[in-house]
């Protein structure tokens, strides 16, 4: 059976003790063993790490953008095979493949830019011969620890800053679908990135916590659920890292009187199911204000729903596909049967769906549940599949209050044609970000991304500016030229520039 391994200068050390297999979503079945890596493990890909940084770190910043441009070029060469390897263990249709590959592409583009991004600030005069200036310096090693739903643009969102400030990177993929990520550590040596400087390393909690307790590690990013990125943001700190750790998301579209609900419908369709609705960013919450709102969302929604087609990820035809593990498939079929027993009204069962011809595949049929309210715990949780609830409000007031006394933060859409009302729902929203008539606001490359209360430990975001920030320290100078005349008697008073 075909082996996973990490990708590290000099390769693991000694044969591997621990498997984890790898599924095909399409078919059943397990397709690779993925090895499971230790702390020894962590230790020759941090010592080759630190013998690599010095020298990329004090590469010039426009040598350093090349390398960058380069892997650019080459992902965009690499898209067919990077789409395919990525569907054939996430389960995720082609073209939401090449999205998720494409989204993480925008911000290496974006650190294409890092000349101008790491450009530090001055100030000429601050006192009598004295200058004052700011350079952001790399961290030195940074870790990136990623799930299993977008295995090509969550790394990029790591080590595309991370690397092009000059830091070393080490990645930690999912073990659901960890090819991915080994494939763009291979494209970044070729890109001409010193060996040592993006490493990948496979593993479950005991690789994990080698990397939070390992002294050389000086920052850590993660992404995925919220327990485990809590868990993640305290271990990391307590051992003195700088860490950000997104975790889940249950994000709310609002939905407006005067909203155009067949626009609401085909976003939601899109919004809701896509990716068999494992995105972080999915709407898996409909909230429409008032109860004719509600009534013609539903008649909208149920013939919208009914024609999606599920099928294999290869499927050009198919809206999604398989979700990621039987497992999962399960799970989110537990979540239907939890909603039933606390009393939402089951619209459309998506349980016991099977395709023909792939019988064994992970697949969960799209699913619609009404009146679904506040205290059930199908509600409150997030599913992470082709679930669709619709929670009833019967005011702007109520309909606000719901997203943001979620415990969640992620993100939240509103649909309305009233630009009041949705700058007003904009402003007071307790979630980190808002889509105006937009279902999925993830951020573009030049902004940033990050949700709120239990979606977001730490507090800097990923990418933009902010991804900059979270890779760089910042170094203060201030410098003095004496013309040559001691001021003595003012050296034991702090120093004023007046
Ligand atoms: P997960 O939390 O199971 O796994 C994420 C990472 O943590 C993986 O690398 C995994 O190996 C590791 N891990 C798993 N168990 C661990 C443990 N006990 N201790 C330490 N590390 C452990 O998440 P997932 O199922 O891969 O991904 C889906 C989740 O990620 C969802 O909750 C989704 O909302 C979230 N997510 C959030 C964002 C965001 O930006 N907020 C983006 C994508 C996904």
């Amino acid at each position: 059976m075909r082996q996973i391994d990490h990708f590290i200068v000099g390769g693991a050390g000694s044969a591997p003790k621990r498997f984890g297999d790898v599924f095909n979503p399409n078919e059943g079945g397990v397709q690779a063993q993925v090895v499971l890596g230790d702390a020894a493990v962590l230790e020759r890909a941090v010592q080759a790490a630190l013998a690599a940084q010095p020298a990329w770190a004090a590469t010039n910043p426009q040598r350093r953008a090349r390398v960058m441009f380069d892997f650019k070029r080459l992902i965009e060469d690499n898209m067919d095979d990077l789409a395919h390897m990525l569907s054939a263990e996430h389960g995720k249709v082609i073209a939401d493949s090449k999205g998720d590959i494409q989204r993480g592409l925008e911000v290496i583009e974006f650190a294409c830019g890092l000349p101008h991004l790491l450009k530090g600030e001055y100030t000429q005069g601050a006192g009598p011969g004295i200058d004052v200036y700011s350079v952001r310096q790399p961290l030195g090693l940074g870790a990136g620890i990623t799930p299993f739903n977008f295995p090509a643009m969550i790394p990029m969102w790591m080590f595309g800053p991370a690397i092009a400030v000059g830091n070393a990177f080490i990645v930690k993929p999912s073990e659901r679908d960890p090819s991915v990520p080994v494939r763009l550590a291979e494209l970044m040596l070729e890109a001409g990135a010193p060996e040592g400087i993006l490493q990948v390393v496979h593993g479950d909690k005991e690789m994990v916590d080698a990397i939070l307790d390992h002294p050389a590690i000086a920052a850590v990013s993660f992404v995925g659920s919220s327990d485990i990125a809590h868990y993640v943001y305290q271990r990391g700190v307590a051992a003195g890292k700088r860490v950000q750790a997104m975790g889940g998301a249950k994000n709310h579209g609002i939905v407006m009187p005067d909203a155009d609900l067949d626009q609401v419908v085909n976003d939601l369709a899109g919004a809701a199911f896509g990716s068999a609705g494992e995105r972080c960013m999915a709407l898996p919450v409909v909230v429409p204000v008032g109860h004719e709102t509600a009534e013609r969302l539903k008649e909208k929604l149920i013939p919208a729903i009914h024609a999606l087609k599920v099928g294999i990820s290869t499927d050009a035809e198919a809206h999604y596909g398989p979700v990621v593990t039987q497992a999962h498939k399960e799970k989110v079929e537990g979540w239907i049967q939890k909603g039933v027993d606390e009393g939402a009204e089951l619209v459309i069962d998506g349980r016991g769906f099977t395709l023909q011809g792939h019988e064994k595949g992970f697949f969960v049929g799209p699913t619609l549940f009404d009146h679904v309210t506040t205290d059930m715990s199908s509600y409150k949780e997030e599913i992470f599949g082709p679930v669709l609830q619709i929670v009833r409000a019967q005011s702007f007031e109520e309909a606000l209050t719901l997203p943001s006394a979620h415990q969640y933060g992620n993100g939240v859409a509103i649909f309305t044609r009233n630009g009041h009302a949705a700058r007003e729902f904009a402003a007071r929203v307790n979630v980190g970000m808002v889509g105006i008539n937009v279902p999925i606001p993830v951020p573009v490359a030049y902004h940033s991304f990050g949700g709120w209360k239990r979606s977001g430990f730490g507090d800097q975001d990923q990418y933009g500016m902010e991804g900059i920030r979270f890779w760089t320290k910042v170094k203060k100078i201030t410098s003095r030229w004496p013309d040559g005349a001691v001021d003595g008697g003012n050296a034991f008073i702090i120093p004023t520039m007046g």
